[in-house]
């Protein structure tokens, strides 16, 4: 199949929180390779990471092949903490980043003296592209008496004017723990997430109006039929669905902790509402089990309710060949702000040690 170039409508949230205007962004989707020319590849892939010292970190959501390929070559397939924690402590002189580009931005922030390359820099995402630097400082500055806790899905920039930086594994720790100091929050760019870590830790959360395009597209009344077919099935969630979603699930986590769930539960049935590209995962770990696609309003379809990352989608095995061999796609992100944007994460990555969080490093993957 050759390559296809799709439109993606996203909402633009206004910063009033009165309405939400939909903005265009667009995805290409890569050819996919026949299987002889994959096996190639996948050779030629692998000699490359070794010859340029580099190591690959992929996300749960990108391609089955390219989740493999780095579990293979001594990288990582995991949430973007991980992935941020891996990069960071790996000693490879060259990091590539199968995922989204604020991926990219974020193993580029914390390792300013590697090279990070992606296999396509145009690959985007939602969140990010909703929370722009432009409307977000000003938001910002309007509210100084709250702490700015931001979630991964954001620019360099956005990072650059948070106090935090958080993924979906650790939002609510975080939260609870600045609740407990007494201080008030300005949050984003998650609304899903948000509410659900508002609703969860009581805090005083003032939310910016985003959303995931694949994740607010799961639909509660169909996920009720479908648990009623299945009664058996134990419901995962993630919390950047919305809150009539959420309140069906039996687990509510990351990516990484819905997978434990799967692997720890007794049950034999599973109803995932999260990106489908983590069922390759959980259906490497769980053989026996059963992994169904949460409701979407797929029918009728459109490119964001299939329950695939249409930016995730632009990882594939050509582009990463393409990219090692040629040095191109380097991330880069504005020196100016990587003093400051690094702060939040780290702040973030030692939060999460002294929780004991777990987080998988180098030694440990
Ligand atoms: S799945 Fe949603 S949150 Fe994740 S990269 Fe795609 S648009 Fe962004």
């Amino acid at each position: 199949m050759a390559e296809q170039k799709i439109s993606i409508a996203y909402e633009h949230p206004d910063t009033a929180q009165t309405s939400c205007s939909t903005a265009h962004a667009w995805a290409r989707k890569p050819r996919e390779p026949e299987p002889a020319e994959k096996a190639e590849l996948i050779a030629r892939i692998k000699r490359l990471l070794k010859e340029q010292d580099a190591v690959l970190v992929s996300h749960y959501y990108v391609h089955p092949d390219l989740q493999d390929l780095a579990e293979a070559t001594g990288g990582i397939v995991s949430d973007s903490l991980d992935m941020a924690n891996f990069g960071h402590q790996h000693p490879a002189k060259t990091i590539v980043v199968a995922g989204v580009r604020f991926m990219g931005e974020t193993a580029k922030i914390l390792n300013p003296e590697k090279r990070v390359l992606m296999p396509d820099l145009e690959a985007e995402c939602s969140l990010d592209l909703g929370c722009p630097i432009e409307e977000f400082a000003p938001f910002c500055d309007a509210h100084p008496d709250r702490v700015v806790v931001v979630y991964a899905n954001t620019s360099a920039a956005v990072k650059a004017r948070a106090d935090w930086m958080v993924t979906s594994s650790i939002a609510l720790p975080v939260v609870k723990h600045l609740h407990e100091q007494g201080k008030k929050i300005l949050w984003a760019p998650d609304r899903h997430l948000g509410d659900y870590v508002q609703q969860q830790s009581g805090a005083d959360m003032l939310l910016w109006q985003g959303s995931c395009i694949v994740h607010d597209e799961y639909k509660a009344k169909e996920l009720q039929e479908m648990k009623a077919q299945h009664p058996g099935a134990l419901v995962l969630v993630h919390p950047e669905s919305p809150r009539a979603v959420i309140q069906q699930a039996d687990v509510v986590g990351s990516t990484t902790q819905l997978i434990k769930a799967a692997q720890n539960a007794p049950n034999k049935e599973f109803i995932v509402a999260t990106d489908n590209g983590i069922l390759h995962k959980m259906r490497t770990l769980c053989p026996d089990k059963l992994f169904l696609e949460a409701p979407t309003a797929g029918r009728g379809a459109n490119c964001t309710s299939c329950s695939h990352c249409p930016w995730m989608a632009m990882n594939g095995l050509l582009n990463l060949a393409e990219v090692l061999e040629r040095g191109n796609n380097e991330i880069h992100v504005d020196p100016a702000f990587i003093p400051r944007a690094v702060l939040p994460i780290k702040r973030m990555l030692d939060f999460a040690k002294q929780i004991n969080l777990p987080t998988r490093g180098i030694g440990n993957a």
